[in-house]
């Protein structure tokens, strides 16, 4: 199949690279010439816009940082939507708000092509293995037509109603995920600073009542998870200022459903502070700085 991927970053470089690998032909854009190099190299072929992406394929795929780059990347007037053949579906899995979404979606619909929010969950190391979740919201329909695709990039493929859906349950996700490194970033500090091995500690928490995802697979502790950022340096995986922007999506989505969201709020303002300080780039498991002596 000839697909167009647009947003080869962190998550969508890797994610074409499983696609390439699976035998489908790719039309390429970002604005990172390195990375378009580099995926050109395994057989990608470069677009200059992504309206030239769009341009005869049979399947457009996009994985952007934030809403700004969805709506500029489908509306502009070198964007997906002025390029796209009418009856080409489409995939957005950007982490974005479902009212963009389902706008987008609007606007792609006007011209016969029906659009999928599928944003995921599984970070980099999902995106390499092709482990990803999918969160998809589409009619029954398109979400038949894309599951076997998606299912060569993920392991989970979820689908959660109609259009705008798969954010909700990502918001929702990420709210938990940012609230809960957190709170292993306060246990393990604590357990360091009162003198039991880290490496005990966190061996103990992932075997008992404490254990979630940022324990026992993204521990913020370095030398605890070998593969984690926190053992590279936060380099590399899934950047505090996206954890940023999705607590900030999941608190004024809380706000219109008049929704309390206290915990998420506090942890947006962490994130906010380790943003303040210049760290906004670093994984956001480095979160931990916070509360570890500088010499540690
Ligand atoms: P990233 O910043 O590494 O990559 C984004 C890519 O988009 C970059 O290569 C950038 O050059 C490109 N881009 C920006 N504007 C563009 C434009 N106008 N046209 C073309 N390309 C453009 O981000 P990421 O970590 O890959 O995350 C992508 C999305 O996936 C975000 O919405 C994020 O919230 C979500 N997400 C990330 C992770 C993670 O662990 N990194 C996990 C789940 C979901």
């Amino acid at each position: 199949m000839r697909i167009a991927f647009i947003g080869l970053g962190n998550m969508g470089a890797p994610m074409a690279r499983n696609l390439i690998k699976a035998g489908h032909q790719l039309n390429l854009f970002d604005l990172n010439q390195a990375v378009l190099a580099e995926l050109a190299q395994l057989g990608g072929n470069i677009s200059h816009s992504p309206r030239e992406a769009a341009q005869d394929c049979e399947l457009v795929i996009t994985m952007l940082p934030a809403a700004a780059h969805v709506r500029s990347v489908y509306l502009n007037e070198d964007g997906v939507l002025a390029g796209i053949r009418a009856g080409t579906p489409v995939v957005e899995c950007s982490t974005i708000d479902p009212q963009t979404a389902r706008d987008i979606s609007q606007a792609a619909a006007r011209q016969g092509v029906a659009l999928a929010d599928a944003p995921v969950s599984g970070g980099t190391g999902g995106a390499q293995a092709g482990t990803l979740t999918f969160m998809v919201g589409a009619s029954a329909e398109l979400f038949a037509t894309l599951q076997p695709v998606l299912a060569q990039m993920g392991r989970n493929i979820v689908h959660c109603g109609e259009v705008g859906t798969g954010q909700i349950a990502k918001i929702c996700n990420n709210l938990i995920l940012g609230i809960s490194m957190i709170g292993v970033s306060e246990a393990m500090a604590l357990g360091d600073a009162l003198g039991i091995d880290t490496k005990v500690l966190a061996g103990v928490i992932n075997s008992s009542t404490g254990r979630c995802w940022s324990s026992d697979t993204y521990n913020p502790w370095p030398g605890i998870i070998e593969t984690a950022p926190a053992s590279r340096g936060y380099t590399g995986g899934f950047g505090a200022e996206l954890m940023l922007k999705d607590l900030g999506l999941a608190t004024e989505a809380a706000k219109q459903a008049h929704q309390p969201v206290i915990l998420g709020a506090v942890a947006q303002q962490l994130y906010q502070a380790m943003s303040l300080r210049g760290d906004g780039g670093k994984d956001f498991s480095a979160i931990v700085e916070g509360y570890r002596k500088p010499s540690n």
